[in-house]
């Protein structure tokens, strides 16, 4: 499907840890019509993350019961913890000119590009791969063995790339935003 017959209302926003992804959906759902996916995850929540905000946060058990009962459009692990969007709120997009993000990783937008082909998916970058490994460390929420199996799974991701309908390079935040917000026309 070429990317100007695809349906605009539901938008797929991948990239590696430290690409900036999570502050560029802050960004883009300041617009009242940007609404946000909440993904259910087994990772335990990060200083200041909210339960219901940032993550559904679960026990693997009560995931795996989610998977099985097919409530996910879909789910993958991602460094040892497992991710996963429900079906809901996606089927319930309506065609009123709202946007619907889901922010996830490589492997669940490829089970997603099955199902969904007229959704846009856009890639994002960081400048450099000396950038990414600074802005992983920046966070200061993670311990030097997570950040750099996050660098590694960032070099595969990357691989991952040429899937997408865009790819944008978060070099500026406000810049990266600005060009989302010209793809997607809001
Ligand atoms: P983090 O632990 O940094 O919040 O997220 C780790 C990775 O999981 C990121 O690439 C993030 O986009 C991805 N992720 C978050 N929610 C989901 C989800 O529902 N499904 C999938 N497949 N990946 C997700």
């Amino acid at each position: 499907m070429s990317v100007d017959k695809k349906s605009s209302n539901l938008v797929i926003i991948s990239g590696p840890s430290g690409s900036g992804k999570t502050s560029i959906c802050n960004e883009l759902t300041k617009c009242p019509k940007v609404k946000q996916s909440i993904s259910y995850t087994t990772r335990k929540p990060r200083d200041g993350e909210i339960e219901g905000v940032d993550y559904c946060f679960v026990e693997r058990s009560e995931f795996e019961k989610l998977v099985n009962e097919d409530k996910f459009i879909e789910h993958a692990e991602y460094c040892g913890n497992l991710y996963g969007t429900p079906v809901g709120p996606v089927s319930d997009v309506s065609d009123d000119g709202s946007i619907f993000i889901l922010a996830i990783d490589v492997k669940g937008a490829m089970q997603v590009m099955k199902k969904r082909p007229d959704a846009i998916y856009i890639f994002i970058m960081a400048p450099d791969d000396e950038t990414l490994k600074q802005r992983l460390k920046n966070r200061l929420t993670e311990d030097d063995e997570i950040i750099n199996k996050r660098f590694l799974a960032a070099k595969e991701e990357m691989e991952a790339s040429k899937h997408y309908d865009y790819c944008v390079i978060n070099d500026r935040l406000d810049d990266a935003v600005k060009e989302i917000e010209e793809i997607l026309q809001i």
